[in-house]
């Protein structure tokens, strides 16, 4: 059986100058060297991407940048390419989060266009996906997760290569995200099943084995246990706990509230 190994990735959004960034990172680094099987990537401002970047050093923490444009470079005011990220030391990217999704408009097609550039270019994409409140409410969870895979991941599904194992998911339930509210572990597992299952039907078991769903929403060190214990859950995307180098520690160190 493939052992995936965990991920725990911090979305800082719009959060923190150079300073702060640089400081938060000295703080969580000393603190990777003693983790198992877990990797630690985070994702600052495109502003503090390149000072984080020294400041990780060969602690072993990935970089990952909060969004980008599909294009290599162009008459795109305000935008960023895979490219110079890229040369701002990023090896991922998170793209379709819910943020983008609903205050910017970002659809499923555009989303699309962006995890081609990403796995195009050679950044490793890590595609958010989930439902909000009212979907859930209304039954409507595994309808509205089963779009946004066929619709984002359209180039993928269409391309010879399919997906690179590589490829991070992310499940972010909307109501979830910011709101202090979690899904249980069951719930939670519920809908990483669906989309690992997902993955094998469209893809093939290898890379349904292989590929990393992480779980977002108001992840926290007293309810990530229970998340990472499920089987399907292979890590967790951390927005407002991961500014707190206290909490993300603790986060990243996961296991030891494992029983
Ligand atoms: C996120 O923004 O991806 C996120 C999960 O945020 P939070 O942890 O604050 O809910």
């Amino acid at each position: 059986m493939i052992k995936r190994r965990h991920l725990i990735a911090g979305n800082w959004k719009m959060n923190l100058d150079v300073k702060e960034s640089v400081k938060l990172v000295e703080s969580i680094a000393p603190h990777i060297a003693d983790l198992d099987e877990v990797d630690v990537l985070i994702a600052p401002p495109f502003t503090s991407l390149g000072a984080v970047n020294n400041a990780i050093g060969n602690s072993g923490i990935k970089l990952g940048a909060q969004n980008m444009h599909w294009e290599m470079n162009g008459a795109y005011t305000g935008e960023i390419s895979g490219p110079m990220l890229k040369e701002a030391g990023c090896t991922h990217v998170i793209l379709g989060h819910s943020e983008r999704r609903i205050l910017f408009k970002e659809t499923d097609d555009l989303i699309d266009l962006k995890v081609k550039a990403a796995v195009v270019q050679g950044l490793i994409p890590i595609l958010c996906i989930g439902e909000t409140l009212e979907e859930r409410e209304n039954g409507k969870t595994f309808d509205v997760i089963k779009n946004q895979l066929d619709n984002s991941l359209l180039y993928l599904r269409k391309n010879n290569a399919g997906m690179p194992v590589s490829t991070i998911l992310a499940y972010e339930p909307v109501w979830a995200i910011g709101t202090g509210r979690t899904a249980s572990g069951e719930q939670a597992q519920e809908v990483h099943h669906f989309i690992r299952k997902w993955i094998k039907e469209e893809f093939n078991d290898e890379t349904a084995a292989r590929v990393r769903i992480l779980y977002g929403g108001s992840v926290n060190p007293d309810n990530v246990a229970d998340l990472m214990s499920q089987p399907d859950i292979d890590g967790g995307l951390v927005g407002g706990a991961s500014l707190k180098a206290d909490l993300f520690i603790k986060i990243m160190h996961f296991q030891n509230k494992l029983l």
